[in-house]
């Protein structure tokens, strides 16, 4: 009888390193180099890149109290008792958003006021215009016993106080935190550097679309896919991307290139050539060069992956297949690259939906499988697979719009049962 060694076939073996703890493993040995090495953008050019410094505010947002509705500014001594019914007010003036009314506003009187337009002395209320009578032609207004006290007024400092930490560092920037590092008048931020990252493909079978494109495949050939995904999951990370190409399968050429790499990127990624076949010639060049773990991951799709430092440089060699490239990129290196930016939040977040589909699966392993996650006619997160999940199979990642992460004890899910759900929303 053949006895079988380990392979991808086997649901589990005891040799397998849980996802978890690879992630530990990594995020124990990266150095922070590009959080540690700051540089100053413009604010305009600050989009996801991640803060160095905490930002604090020199000023209160808003910087003064004004309305948040277009309407009258009175004081609320006027506000008449049920008992006294209505009340008549004389219209002093208008403030404008950007032009405040000069004078104050005494007893008995009120001012027209434009939403944004500061509350004027001796007002602390606004009366929405939809709730008062306005007599003689604007010069007075009647407003009734339902007015409240203090409506409808946006107090100086409401938003950000002056002196607050406004973000820590770390913090990404997104649309919503440009437009508030706006408001409090700065135009400059210290972010982290951009880590230069160089990555190849190596195989033999592959032709470079630089060299080859619209040509026909010799049998055995395949156009190099990998580089191209990777480029393109590079550029949404804020990082210098470096394209070196396609790596033939042989000793010279694969030191030549892990060498130069290591010498000009912070991090390298590679993609195939980290399983055992012979061809492998990553592994063999890789112990020399460098302190790599080759490693067998409990996860599909993404078995095999070599981790470890070249030189200063942090190397990531993933696996050839095209969605195993793509799940092992979003799981390992996109935190790795937001931990060596300082970056606080790593991880997107997990979700719960019901599951429609039948999953099969072994108890072993995690698994990301290819889902599309929807809400159901009653409101209630469902998702259902994409069908087969190879790992060669891309069109598996943009038919779904998640992953369906099953965690390494679970065993096939039935139609009904609870999954997690990792969305591409913000992640792809
Ligand atoms: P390997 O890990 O090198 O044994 O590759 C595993 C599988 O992925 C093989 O079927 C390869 O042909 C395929 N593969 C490797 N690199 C690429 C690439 N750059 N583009 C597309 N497919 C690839
Ligand atoms: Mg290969």
């Amino acid at each position: 009888m053949i006895e079988k060694a380990p392979s991808c076939e086997d649901p589990s073996d005891p040799g397998l390193l849980p996802v978890a703890e690879a992630l530990q493993r990594i995020e124990k040995v990266l150095p922070q180099s590009a959080f540690n090495q700051p540089e100053t953008v413009d604010l305009k050019a600050a989009l996801d890149r991640i803060l160095a410094r905490a930002v604090h505010s020199a000023i209160d947002v808003p910087s003064y109290t004004n309305s948040a509705m277009d309407g009258y500014a009175i004081n609320s001594n006027d506000i008449p008792t049920a008992a006294q019914g209505e009340k008549t007010l004389v219209v002093k003036g208008t403030a404008w958003a950007g032009r405040p009314l000069q004078e104050p506003v005494l007893a008995g009187e009120a001012a027209r006021i434009m939403t944004g337009g500061m509350m004027p002395e001796g007002t602390d209320t606004v009366v929405i215009q939809e709730h008062v009578s306005v007599l003689e032609e604007g010069t007075k207004v009647c407003i009734d016993a339902t007015v409240e006290v203090g409506r409808n007024v946006r107090f100086s400092g409401e938003d950000v106080e002056q002196g607050q930490v406004v973000f820590e560092a770390g913090e990404k920037l997104g649309p919503a935190q440009i437009g508030q590092l706006a408001s409090l008048g700065i135009a400059e931020v210290d972010v982290s550097r951009k880590l230069k990252v160089a990555y190849f493909s190596t195989g033999d079978e592959l032709r470079s679309l630089d060299e080859h494109a619209g040509q026909t495949l010799a049998p055995g050939e395949l156009f190099d896919s990998n580089r191209h995904s990777m480029a393109a999951m590079l550029a949404h990370m804020e990082v210098e991307a470096i394209d070196m190409g396609v790596v033939r399968d042989n000793e010279e050429d694969t030191r030549a290139a892990f060498t130069r790499a290591a010498e000009i990127a912070d991090v390298v990624v590679t993609s195939g050539g980290v399983s055992t076949g012979e061809a492998d010639y990553v592994t063999k060049v890789i112990h020399q060069l460098g302190d790599v773990a080759f490693w067998k991951l409990a996860m599909r799709p993404g078995r095999p992956l070599a981790f470890g430092k070249l030189g200063d440089a942090v190397f990531f060699g993933l696996p050839g297949n095209p969605v195993a490239v793509m799940v092992t990129f979003y799981e390992f290196v996109r935190p790795a690259l937001l931990h060596m930016s300082g970056a606080r939040l790593k991880q997107t977040p997990l979700m719960s939906a019901i599951c429609q589909s039948k999953l099969k699966k072994s108890p072993g392993r995690t698994e990301y499988q290819r889902g599309i996650v929807s809400l159901d006619t009653q409101g209630q997160s469902v998702v259902s697979t994409t069908g087969k999940q190879g790992a060669g199979r891309i069109s598996s990642m943009y038919a779904a719009n998640c992953m369906i992460v099953l965690p390494p004890g679970s065993g096939t899910v039935e139609p009904g049962e609870s999954v997690l759900v990792q969305p591409f929303f913000g992640l792809i």
